[in-house]
């Protein structure tokens, strides 16, 4: 027998739409009525958050990670968190860099609510509670299931507004599948290092680069309270020639300015040598992250900032991709 415990914290999947088929929260997770049944799998249910996800913070994501810690002791086997999916990419990848346990842990969430037509919460939930007890998820890291795929919460991104097949792993693809008759993994993730996070701290921006991007955008977070900032660059990870002053000056400031690539597929790597170009950036003293996105490089760069790393060594964390 597995016991799974289901922390719920809001978004779709727990919501309904009126008869205009506007979507909203409800009081009651209608999920919690729906009957799981499996002879070999104890669920218990968790509502911590009732938001959908724009709301979520990364203090409620610390919210989840102490939790999920917690019910390592308390002899769960795996846990699902359910999640609106607009920022479910950054809550599981935030508790994939902090959570020490070998625990599967599990997000799903759903892109219709429980009363619309297809609405595919019930069976995304099932497919991470399946995915929860497998043997086979343990010590894979921090997984997101839905539409019968399993991603790692690495790389996986939510890629499509509406469409019920919105998450997904640019350049690697999904690391399993939820089939009729189990689960099915096909590759693995080089394991990275978990940090240990006390307090988190804050003013880590996002900003994202585009032809005409003026200095000033860079220039105004140029301030003592600012931690961190990571730029979605262009291409490979080049800046247009009028933010170079403001990131020299970011740097000359000690705000560590991170870099990784506005497109969808391929890693950010320093390759052009002209200003504004990758190797000119690198050599001022940027830092280039291979393989996140920007939301997730913010994460990282605020789970590294908050775990105490400066200089050099918050650079390596954040430019070696396994660590
Ligand atoms: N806006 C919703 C949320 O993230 C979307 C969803 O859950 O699918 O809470």
């Amino acid at each position: 027998m597995k016991k799974i415990l289901a922390l719920h914290t809001g978004g779709t999947i727990s919501m309904s739409a009126n008869e205009l088929g506007e979507v909203s929260t409800n009081e009651e997770n209608p999920l919690l009525d729906s009957r799981f049944i499996d002879d070999n799998i104890e669920l218990t249910n968790e509502t911590i958050l009732n938001k959908p996800s724009e709301h979520i913070t990364p203090d409620d994501m610390f919210k989840m990670q102490k939790r999920v810690k917690k019910a390592e002791g308390q002899g769960y086997d795996g846990i699902v968190i359910t999640h609106g999916t607009d920022t479910l990419e950054e809550t599981a990848y935030f508790l994939d860099l902090t959570l020490p346990n070998h625990l599967p842990v599990v997000l799903t969430g759903a892109m219709r609510s429980s009363n619309e037509i297809g609405s595919d919460g019930v069976y995304n939930f099932q497919s991470a509670i399946l995915t929860a007890a497998a043997d086979e998820s343990v010590d894979k890291g921090v997984l997101v299931v839905m539409n019968d795929e399993i991603h790692t919460a690495r790389y996986v991104t939510k890629t499509h507004t509406t469409n019920v097949d919105t998450f997904r792993t640019p350049t690697f693809g999904p690391i399993g599948l939820v089939g009729k008759r189990g689960i099915h993994y096909f590759q693995e993730l080089i394991q990275q290092a978990v940090v240990q996070v006390d307090e988190l701290k804050h003013n880590v921006y996002l900003l994202k680069a585009y032809a005409g991007m003026p200095a000033s955008l860079l220039s105004c977070l140029d301030k003592k309270e600012t931690n961190g900032i990571v730029i979605e660059g262009l291409g490979a990870g080049n800046m247009p020639l009028e933010t170079v002053g403001a990131i020299q000056q970011l740097l000359a400031d000690e705000i560590p300015v991170v870099m990784v690539s506005r497109c969808y597929n391929g890693v950010a790597e320093p390759i052009y040598d002209y200003p504004g170009g990758g190797i000119a950036l690198e050599r001022m003293g940027v830092t280039f992250c291979q393989g996140l996105n920007g939301p997730k490089a913010r994460i990282k760069l605020l789970v590294g900032i908050s775990a105490g790393f400066t200089g050099e060594n918050l650079r390596n964390y954040i430019s070696n991709a396994v660590s």
